[in-house]
Order: C-alpha cells, then structure tokens, then sequence
C-alpha cells in the first residue's frame, strides 16, 4: 500500500525523504508533493501503523 504524503507528511517522512529512495538510493528532493512517496512495510490489513518504523521511503 503507498499513500502520498500530503496533509499526513511528518517530519520523519520528509527526513526519510532526504536520504533518498530506501529501494534504489536515488535522491529525490522533497518539493510540495512530487517527491517520494512512502511504503507501509506491513500493511494497515495486517496492523501496521503510520509510524516510522513501519514506512519506507520509495520513489
Ligand atoms: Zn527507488
């Protein structure tokens, strides 16, 4: 599941951002919402939450 980080970007996500794509290590500065989206690593179906932990960065 990617959701855009829009009303929902932290700080932690824009952080995450910053060091690029957490796949392929590409940087993608982090302009209004076109830069990365983020990945839940266990899904919301599966219990996982909108916290650090469980988001990676992805372009
Ligand atoms: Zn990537």
């Amino acid at each position: 599941m990617v959701a855009k980080p829009t009303a929902k970007k932290k700080k932690w996500f824009i952080d995450l951002c910053e060091n690029g794509c957490q796949i392929c290590g590409r940087k993608f500065p982090y302009l209004n919402n076109n830069g990365l989206e983020w990945s839940h690593i266990i899904s919301k179906k599966d219990g996982g939450r909108d916290e650090e932990i469980n988001c990676m960065a992805l372009c």
